[in-house]
């Protein structure tokens, strides 16, 4: 078999074929033959037999074991009377890529697992390469109707580059999917999205989630006023840990400790006792308050052992720290029962919270009594499941994966890739 016949098989490329295979420093360069008297193809679909001029492109193709790989083709440009001066299509690789689309495709699908320096390095190329594939694939592969069958839908705002910028994401609560991401957080930003849904798939909504902020909820009532304003079970927990926090800043007697922490398992270090016993001194306070944090933080049913019996020294140490936990957790509940109680439920809530004397919890009770409605909606409209704080912890994750997100365009390219319901198929999968 012809050394070219190999190739020709293992590339398996429709429209062009091996005929000339170079080692060079780079690597594998295998050349590639168009058929010959073929019509250029311009994207928009003209195609020509006549050309504006021709060139030499490289392509990088996927390794073949360690060596690197690309394909070598001539490449026509057309005067396309729609578009103008094109280069044109070519079937292995997208327009203006350097890279195949099989390359691509693996780009794409490990960015949806991994961060983008890893899968750089994993496939030797830049992280601007790998940037370039993700925008790509999202142009190519976002669904084109991702705005249609809308019913209950959520808008929040991520910030990024430490909090100086934001985005505004438009979620679908039914498939849990993100549907729209804009630059800032305005009401402009959010305007822009009913301006893309159009007047008729407006009128389907029926529950808008989102936070307290008095920016997207005057656009809400305007653009679908139909639809319930809800607000996101998500801010709401979110609240009840930062009132819970500001308790614990106020009154920051931490209890005693019940005795070191229970692990049994580990046998003791085996460094020197003097020693450890001097960090154990110094560290102790900031340990103890660290513990006492995160206990306050997990959930009642998520306590281990240890944080359960910190929970209950805090009862008998520091009742009015404990007192703002079972508060924290008495609002959580409300996501719990069956909706038709949820009304009684927070009233009753928020009547304990004022009676608790603790000023964060005071303010929590002020905050939810002005959104009372809005509250309540989230329940009774049966949107007090976790999805909505699912898409948001995964876009935490993206963002702490792109440390280094060189600016908005690639972090929502991201967000669409991993949260847009974008499904790619590797090369290998057949
Ligand atoms: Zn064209």
């Amino acid at each position: 078999m012809r050394v070219t016949t190999v190739f020709n098989r293992i590339l398996g490329l429709s429209g062009a074929s091996v005929c000339s295979v170079d080692f060079t420093t780079d690597g594998l360069v295998l050349g590639l033959r168009r058929r010959r008297g073929r019509r250029y193809r311009c994207e928009c679909g003209f195609s020509t037999r006549a050309r504006y001029d021709i060139s030499r492109r490289r392509w990088r193709h996927l390794d073949f074991g360690a060596t690197k790989v690309w394909l070598a083709a001539d490449i026509a440009r057309i005067a396309c009377p729609a578009c103008g001066i094109r280069t044109e299509t070519v079937p292995w690789a997208r327009r203006n890529a350097r890279h195949t689309r099989d390359f691509q495709d693996v780009i794409g699908w490990l960015a949806q697992r991994m961060d983008k320096t890893s899968v750089a390095r994993l496939l030797r190329c830049s992280w601007e390469a790998v940037d370039r594939a993700v925008r790509m694939l999202v142009a190519d592969h976002l669904p084109t109707d991702r705005l249609d069958g809308l019913y209950r839908i959520g808008v929040d705002e991520i910030s990024y580059k430490r909090g100086h910028h934001y985005l505004t994401i438009v979620c679908d609560h039914d498939t849990g999917r993100v549907v729209w991401v804009t630059k800032d957080r305005t009401r402009k930003a959010f305007e822009g999205f009913f301006t893309a849904l159009g007047p008729d798939r407006s009128k389907q909504l029926t529950a808008i989630t989102m936070d307290g902020s008095p920016i997207y909820m005057p656009v809400a009532a305007q653009k679908a006023p139909q639809a319930a304003v809800c607000l996101d079970p998500f801010h709401v927990i979110k609240w009840a840990n930062e009132a819970l926090d500001r308790a614990r800043q106020a009154n920051p007697a931490v209890p005693p400790l019940p005795a070191a922490p229970a692990n049994p398992a580990s046998p003791a270090a085996p460094a020197s006792p003097a020693k450890q016993h001097t960090v154990a001194q110094v560290n102790a306070p900031a340990r103890a308050w660290r513990r006492l944090k995160t206990a306050l933080r997990s959930g009642a049913e998520n306590l281990t052992d240890d944080r359960r019996a910190l929970i209950n020294a805090l009862r008998r140490h520091n009742y009015q720290l404990f007192r703002a936990w079972t508060l924290k957790e008495q609002l959580r509940d409300l996501y719990r029962i069956p909706p038709e109680q949820a009304r009684r439920y927070l009233r009753r809530w928020i009547t304990r919270a004022f009676r608790s004397t603790i000023p964060a919890m005071r303010q929590l009770a002020t905050r939810l009594k002005k959104y009372f409605q809005q509250t309540i909606a989230a329940v009774e409209l049966g949107l007090s499941n976790s999805r909505a704080e699912g898409i948001n912890s995964k876009i935490r994750v993206i963002q702490r994966r792109g440390y280094g997100h060189p600016g908005p365009d690639s972090l929502t390219a991201m967000i669409y890739l991993c949260l847009g319901g974008i499904t790619l198929n590797l090369p290998t999968q057949t």
